[in-house]
C-alpha cells in the first residue's frame, strides 16, 4: 500500500487540480503546494473566486458564452456592432479572438462542431437559436470562424445552407500562411488552401 504524505482533503485538492487540462499529477502537487504555501494572497482569494464563479454561472440565452451575467457581457456590451456576429465552436475560440482585439461584433457559441460518428447532429449544437438569431432582422453579416478540420468545414457548409434566401453575408475566415510562417514548413494542405484563396497585391 502507497503510503499518504497528506491529510485527506490535500490529498483531494492534489487530486482536483490534476483533472485540469495540462496539469498532470506531478504538476497538480506542484500547484498545490503553492496553494498551501500562499494560504492568505493565493488560496483564498481563488477559493473565492471558485466560489463565485460556481454560485453565479450561466449559459447566455442569446449567444451560448459562459458568464457570470445574462445575457452575457458581450451580449450586453451597446458599443459592440450588433449587425455582425461571429460563429465559433467553443468558448475557447471567443477568447481567442477577443486576445486578438480584432472583433467589434458579437458571437454565438455552437458548442463544438457536427460530427456523425460521433452522434453529434446539428441539434445537439446551438445551431437553431442561430438560425433564428439571424432572421431576427438585427444581423447583417455571419462571419463562420469556425476549426480549419474537416468538422469544422462541414458544419459551416451546413450553417450556409440553412440560412439560404436570407438577407444575411456569411463569410469564413481565410485559410493560408500564419504570421511569420515559412513556406518550407507548412504542411501541404495548408499551401494549397493559402494558393487557393490567394489575393492580388
Ligand atoms: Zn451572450
Amino acid at each position: 500500500m502507497v503510503k499518504k504524505i497528506a491529510a485527506p482533503e490535500i490529498e483531494r485538492l492534489i487530486q482536483l487540480l490534476g483533472r485540469l487540462p495540462g496539469l498532470g499529477s506531478r504538476s497538480a502537487r506542484k500547484a498545490a503546494l503553492a496553494l498551501l504555501k500562499r494560504r492568505q494572497d493565493l488560496l483564498i482569494p481563488l477559493a473565492q473566486a471558485l466560489n463565485v464563479a460556481a454560485e453565479k454561472l450561466s449559459e447566455c440565452p442569446t449567444c451560448g458564452n459562459i458568464d457570470t451575467v445574462s445575457p452575457c457581457t458581450i451580449c450586453q456590451d451597446p458599443r459592440r456592432d450588433p449587425t455582425l456576429v461571429v460563429v465559433v465552436e467553443e468558448i475557447g475560440d471567443l477568447w481567442a479572438l477577443e486576445r486578438a482585439g480584432v472583433i467589434n461584433g458579437r458571437y454565438h457559441v455552437l458548442g463544438g462542431h457536427i460530427s456523425p460518428l460521433d452522434g453529434i447532429g446539428p441539434d445537439k449544437l446551438n445551431i437553431a437559436s442561430l438560425v433564428a438569431r439571424a432572421q431576427a432582422g438585427e444581423v447583417k453579416e455571419l462571419l463562420l470562424a469556425l476549426n480549419a478540420t474537416v468538422e469544422g468545414q462541414s458544419t459551416s457548409h451546413y450553417i450556409a445552407q440553412q440560412l439560404q434566401g436570407t438577407s444575411v453575408a456569411i463569410s469564413r475566415l481565410a485559410q493560408g500562411v500564419p504570421v511569420g510562417g515559412e513556406l518550407d514548413y507548412l504542411d501541404e494542405g495548408t499551401l494549397a488552401a493559402a494558393i487557393k484563396s490567394r489575393k492580388r497585391v
